[in-house]
């Protein structure tokens, strides 16, 4: 019921890809809520009327940076999981208990989400506690 090294080294493959794309994404952010943060304080003096919505795109911008952080960390932690053998089984159901082999996330659901913690059931159980 495992993956085959082939599978997860696939996995891992897919994992790097959306880590450097997202990373690019949170560098590139970061660099225009930099450039904007600048800006402001060039303009201020002259765009003090714009100000209050400049303050509000600037938060936003961090939001999203924020949110990607996360994002990344979830990502990493796949891949930390590849490298330690546990990548793709459901960590509620290990927590549980439950019997090695029937802790397997399906591969379609991996293939899907390949850096989902849990099997759809347990993530069911989660949202609903939630
Ligand atoms: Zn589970």
């Amino acid at each position: 019921m495992g993956l085959k090294t082939e599978e997860l080294n696939e996995f891992r493959a897919m994992l790097r890809m959306i880590q450097a794309r997202v990373r690019g994404d949170v560098e590139q952010l970061e660099e225009e809520v930099f450039s904007a943060n600048s800006n402001a304080d060039h303009a201020s003096s002259n765009h003090i009327g714009d100000m209050g919505s400049d303050a509000w795109d600037l938060d936003f911008s961090l939001r999203i940076v924020e949110n990607d952080q996360e994002f990344l960390k979830e990502i990493s932690a796949a891949i930390g999981k590849i490298d330690a053998g546990t990548f793709g089984k459901c960590e509620m159901c290990v927590e549980a208990g439950i019997p090695d082999a029937k802790t397997w996330i399906p591969k379609a659901r991996l293939r899907a989400i390949p850096y989902a913690r849990n099997c759809v059931k347990c993530e069911q159980k989660r949202e609903e506690n939630s």
